[in-house]
C-alpha cells in the first residue's frame, strides 16, 4: 500500500489507516457494474452504508457494496470522492446485501436496482415531510363545466379535473398522475389557467396503534394444527433452511399455526417476517399479530409516508422484531431472521411488476437460505409451482383439510346459462331464476348478499348493430368500456376517455348497442329487480373518493347495505358473518384468455369468492352462473375441491410443458412501429434457439398487442432444467440494455401475466 500516501496526500496518510479507503458503490441504474469512489477524511462507510456520489454531472444515492484498499484498474487521480455518507446509524444487513446479489442473477436486474427495491422511500427519510397535493381552485360544478369544455381538445386536462372532483379533497399529486395516467403537464396547464392549486400538506404522523381487541385468544390447537406447528418448530430448532407448504382450506386455522410458529421463533431469539397480500392487511389481521407480539412493525402502502418511516425505523433500531406487511416487507432490515411466513402465497401481488420483477416467494426462500430460516407458505389454493415442488419433495407439504372453528362449507349451485328456462334478462344482465329466487329469500330474512363480477363499467363494448364495428381506443388495441354514470367511454389500459359517439364511425348507423355487462350494469339491473333493497357497488370507479373503501365496508358490516356488488376487490380477505348468499354473475369470464394460467386464476377466484359465504353461524349458498359448467376449473371450484383441479391442471401443464414442468422467461419488446418490436424479439428468439433444453416460442403479439400507441411483441423461453435456465439467464442478463429511444425491452422471469 505504498502508493496510498500519494493518493491521499501526506497528512491523511499519517493519521488515517489507509485500508478500506475506497468503496465500490452500486447505483440505481440498469448498469451491471459498481463504481469506485474515494472516502475522504472523517467519512466512515461499510458495506451496506448509503452514500451520495457524483455520477455523470449529478449527485446520486447509492449503496456501498465493498470497501477496498486500492482503487483497482481506475487511475487513482480519476477516482472521485464520496460526496456524503447518509445516515450513519444505518447499514443494510449483510444478509440483504447478499440477497441483492442473488437477485441480480435470478431476475437480470442490476445490483443497484435490487438494493433500491430493498430501501423503500421511507428508509431515505426521517420524520414529517410535506408532500405536494393538488386541489380545485374552482367550485366543483364549475370544474365539471370546464372539463366538458376541455375534453375534445385537451382530454387529459379534463381527466385530471374529473379525478379531483371525484376525490373531493386535496389529492397527492403523484397519486393523481398515477390514477389518470398523465404526466405533469396537464395539471401544470390547469394551474396556469387558475383551475387547480398546488398545496403542500404535512404527512400525517399519527403513530400506528393496531387494533388488538380481537386477537387475544390463544386457541387450543387441533390435531392437524398441532402436527403443523410441531414440524415447523423442529426445523426452527435445528436452524434448517426449509420451506413448508401449508395447504389448508379456508378457515382451517392457518393463522393460529403461523402465530405459534412465530412464538417459537421469538423464543429462540430470532426475528420474523410475515407477508400478506396488500388487500388483507386489514386492522383485524394486523391486530391478531400485534395482540400476541408487542414488537410488531407494520409496513404497507395504506400507511402515510410518515407512519411507514416510523415503523421502518423501529425495525432498523431493533425495537421491532416481527415485520408484517405486503411484498416489500420481505426486505425489512431485521438481523437474524428465523422465520418467514407468506400467507395466501398464490396471490399475484407477491410479484413486483416493475424492475426488479422479483417474486416474494422465491426471494423469501433465497433470504431464508442465507439466514438459515424456515419459510411457511400458506394457501387454500396453492400455485401449481408450489404444489408441484411440494409433490417432488422440494417443499414439505402440510395439509389441513378441515375448518377449525365454526362455519361450514357453503352449498354451491352451478347455473347453466345456456339453458333458456334458466336465463332471464334484466337491463342486459343475465340473472338466473335460481339466483333471483335466492335473492328474494335472503332479502325477506334480511340476510346479506354479495354479487361478484370481475369487470367494471356498464358495458365492456359499444358495438354497431349494423356493421359490427366496436368502438376502439385510438391508442390501444382494445374496445373502450362504456361507463354510463360518468357518461364516458374509457380505455382501461391507457385511461383515455371520450364522449359516446352519436353514430357508428364506420357506417354511420345512428344507434350503438351496449354489449355485455360490467358491475355498473349489474347494479342497474339489481335496482330494477329489487327496488326496495339497499344496494352498493364496490369497484375502482366507486372507490375514487377518499375514504370510500372504509365507508362502504363498514356500512356493509353494520348491515346498512343489503346487496354489495363488486369486482375482485370484494372477493378476498373480508369476513362478513351475515352474508349467506354469493352470486357470481359470470364464472367463466376470465377462462378464455390466451394465457396458460387462465384456468388456475378462474379456479382461485371462484374458490375465494365462494369462501365469502357462510363465515358465521349460518350456512351459505353460492351460485356460479356459467356458460361452460363442464369446464374442470368451474366444476372443481363448485366442489370446493383443490385436488380435483390440480390433478387436471397438472396433466395439462405437463402436456404443454408449462410451469411447474418448465420455467418461463418472457422478453417483451415494445415500439411505436410493429416491425421494430418484432425484429428485436426475433433476434432474441434466434439467440435462445442455440441453447440446450430451452424452447423459444414466438415472436408473437402480446395479449394486449398495442397499448399507448406502442406495439408489443413477446417471446417466451421455456427452460426445462436448472442449467438451461442459468444459461438462458446468462444470455438474457443484459437484454434490457438493447432498449433505445423508440424500443423498450423488458425481461420478466417467471412471468405471471401474458398481457
Ligand atoms: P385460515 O387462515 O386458515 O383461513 P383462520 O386462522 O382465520 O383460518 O381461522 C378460522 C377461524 O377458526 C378463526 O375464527 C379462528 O379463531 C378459529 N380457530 C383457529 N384455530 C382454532 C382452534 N384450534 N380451535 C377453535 N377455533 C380455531
Ligand atoms: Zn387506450
Amino acid at each position: 500500500m505504498g502508493g496510498a500516501a500519494d493518493l491521499f496526500g501526506e497528512r491523511e496518510a499519517e493519521d488515517q489507516p489507509v485500508s478500506g479507503r475506497f468503496v465500490e458503490v452500486a447505483l440505481k441504474l440498469p448498469l451491471k457494474t459498481a463504481f469506485t469512489y474515494r472516502l475522504e477524511e472523517g467519512q466512515e462507510a461499510r458495506p451496506g452504508s448509503r452514500v451520495r456520489v457524483p455520477f455523470r454531472g449529478k449527485d446520486m444515492p447509492g449503496v456501498v457494496v465493498r470497501t477496498r484498499d486500492e482503487c483497482g484498474d481506475v487511475p487513482a487521480h480519476k477516482v472521485r470522492p464520496v460526496r456524503e455518507v447518509l445516515d450513519h446509524d444505518f447499514v443494510l444487513p449483510s444478509a440483504l446485501l447478499e440477497l441483492a446479489q442473488k437477485m441480480t442473477h435470478d431476475y437480470g436486474c442490476s445490483l443497484g436496482e435490487a438494493l433500491d427495491a430493498m430501501l423503500p422511500a421511507v428508509a431515505k427519510q426521517r420524520g414529517v415531510r410535506k408532500i405536494p397535493h393538488l386541489e380545485l381552485a374552482l367550485r366543483s360544478d364549475e370544474a365539471e363545466v370546464l372539463a366538458v369544455e376541455l375534453e375534445d381538445r385537451h382530454e387529459q386536462q379534463a381527466r385530471v379535473l374529473r379525478a379531483l372532483v371525484e376525490w373531493g379533497a386535496p389529492m397527492p399529486t403523484l397519486q393523481l398522475q398515477r390514477d389518470t395516467g398523465t404526466s405533469d403537464s396537464p395539471w401544470k396547464t390547469l394551474q396556469k389557467r387558475g383551475a387547480v392549486r398546488r398545496v403542500m400538506i404535512d404527512e400525517d404522523a399519527e403513530p400506528l396503534i393496531p387494533d388488538t381487541t380481537e386477537g387475544q385468544k390463544r386457541h387450543e390447537l387441533n390435531e392437524g394444527q398441532r402436527d403443523a406447528v410441531d414440524r415447523i418448530t423442529r426445523s426452527l430448532d435445528a436452524r434448517e433452511a426449509r420451506t413448508f407448504l401449508l395447504h389448508g382450506v379456508t378457515g382451517s386455522g392457518k393463522t393460529e399455526v403461523y402465530l405459534q410458529a412465530l412464538e417459537r421463533c421469538r423464543a429462540l431469539g430470532r426475528a420474523a417476517i410475515v407477508l400478506v397480500p396488500e388487500i388483507s392487511l386489514t386492522p383485524q389481521t394486523v391486530g391478531r399479530f400485534a395482540a400476541r407480539f408487542p414488537d410488531v412493525a407494520v409496513l404497507h402502502s395504506g400507511l402515510t409516508g410518515a407512519q411507514r418511516a416510523q415503523e421502518w425505523h423501529r425495525i432498523q433500531r431493533g425495537d421491532a422484531h416481527v415485520a408484517i406487511g405486503a411484498r416489500s416487507a420481505l426486505f425489512a432490515p431485521l438481523e437474524n431472521v428465523g422465520l418467514i411466513v407468506i400467507d395466501e402465497e398464490h396471490e399475484n401481488s407477491f410479484k413486483q411488476d416493475s424492475t426488479p420483477r422479483y417474486h416474494a416467494r422465491e426471494t423469501a426462500i433465497a433470504r431464508a437460505a442465507i439466514e438459515n430460516a424456515v419459510v411457511v407458505l400458506g394457501s387454500a389454493t396453492p400455485t401449481l409451482e408450489s404444489y408441484g415442488r411440494a409433490k417432488r419433495g422440494v417443499y414439505e407439504l402440510i395439509t389441513l383439510p378441515n375448518r377449525a372453528g365454526k362455519g361450514t362449507l357453503p352449498r354451491i349451485l352451478v347455473e347453466d346459462l345456456r339453458k333458456e328456462d334458466k336465463r332471464q334478462n334484466f337491463e342486459g344482465v343475465t340473472i338466473s331464476r335460481t339466483l333471483q329466487n335466492l335473492m328474494e329469500e335472503r332479502l325477506a330474512t334480511r340476510d346479506q348478499i354479495i354479487l361478484f363480477l370481475n369487470r367494471r363499467g356498464f358495458a365492456p363494448t359499444l358495438i354497431c348493430p349494423s356493421c359490427g364495428t366496436a368502438v376502439q381506443c385510438e391508442h390501444c388495441d382494445v374496445s373502450m368500456t362504456w361507463h354510463a354514470r360518468r357518461g364516458r367511454l374509457c380505455c382501461h389500459y391507457c385511461q383515455h376517455e371520450k364522449r359516446r359517439p352519436e353514430a357508428c364511425g364506420y357506417c354511420q348507423h345512428p344507434k350503438l348497442h351496449e354489449l355485455g355487462a360490467g358491475t355498473e350494469r349489474v347494479e342497474a339491473a339489481v335496482k330494477e329487480l329489487f327496488p326496495q333493497a339497499i344496494v352498493a357497488r364496490m369497484d375502482a370507479d366507486t372507490m375514487r373518493q377518499r375514504g370510500a373503501h372504509e365507508r362502504v365496508l363498514s356500512a356493509f358490516r353494520k348491515r346498512q347495505i343489503d346487496i354489495l356488488i363488486g369486482t375482485q376487490m370484494i372477493a378476498k380477505g373480508h369476513d362478513f358473518p351475515d352474508v349467506t348468499l354469493v352470486g357470481v354473475i359470470s364464472a367463466d369470464s376470465g377462462l378464455f384468455l390466451p394465457d396458460f394460467r387462465a384456468a388456475e386464476r378462474t379456479f382461485g377466484l371462484l374458490y375465494q369468492v365462494a369462501g365469502r359465504a357462510g363465515r358465521g353461524d349460518k350456512p351459505g349458498t353460492v351460485v356460479f352462473q356459467t356458460l361452460c359448467p363442464e369446464n374442470y376449473a368451474v366444476r372443481a371450484a363448485a366442489a370446493i375441491d383443490y385436488d380435483a383441479f390440480v390433478q387436471q391442471e397438472l396433466a395439462f401443464r405437463r402436456a404443454t410443458d408449462y410451469p411447474p414442468y418448465a420455467r418461463i422467461i418472457r422478453v417483451l419488446c415494445e415500439a411505436p412501429k410493429e416491425f421494430e418490436a418484432r425484429q428485436a424479439a426475433t433476434a432474441v428468439r434466434d439467440e435462445l434457439q442455440g441453447l440446450q433444453d430451452v424452447e423459444a416460442l414466438g415472436p408473437a403479439p402480446a395479449i394486449l398487442a398495442r397499448v399507448r400507441d406502442r406495439y408489443r411483441v413477446h417471446i417466451l423461453a421455456k427452460c426445462f432444467t436448472q442449467e438451461a435456465f442459468d444459461q438462458a439467464m446468462d444470455l438474457l442478463a443484459s437484454v434490457e440494455d438493447r432498449s433505445t429511444r423508440s424500443l423498450r425491452v423488458l425481461l420478466d422471469v417467471d412471468p405471471l401475466s401474458m398481457m
